[in-house]
């Protein structure tokens, strides 16, 4: 199946990963809304949040511990925690997948 978030996974296709566990790999939105948008996708291909089989409490931890990393080390204050469902929802990748977009008081670039 043709799957960009599996070649990704698969390292078929480049990205930069942020961090990763046995379930699932996080790594940078090519196209971030703000800087550290991160995309968390379980390893195993599901399609969405109405159809992943546990996959979405399997990636839990690993959506807490990147949204830890978002404030700890880039200094977030609040994050949008996000996934889209179906293409009326503005889904594009149909892999499941959690945006994670830290926001910040003051956001960089508007000042
Ligand atoms: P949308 O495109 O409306 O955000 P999704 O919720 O399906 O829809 O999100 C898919 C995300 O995947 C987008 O934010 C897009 O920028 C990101 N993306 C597309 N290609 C890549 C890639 N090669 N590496 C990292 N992120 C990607």
């Amino acid at each position: 199946m043709d799957c960009l978030f599996c070649s990704i996974i698969a390292g078929d296709i480049p990205s930069r990963t942020v961090a990763s566990d046995d379930a699932a790999v996080a790594f940078l939105d090519v196209a971030p809304f703000q800087d550290g948008h991160t995309l968390v996708v379980p390893r195993r291909h599901v399609p969405d949040l109405l159809h992943h089989d546990g996959e979405l409490e399997r990636i839990a931890p690993l959506v807490t511990s990147v949204s830890n990393l978002l404030v700890d080390r880039l200094g977030a204050q609040g994050i949008n925690v996000v996934s889209n469902v179906g293409e009326v929802a503005g889904q594009s990748v149909f892999h499941l997948h959690v945006h994670l977009i830290p926001r910040f008081d003051v956001e960089p670039g508007f000042d």
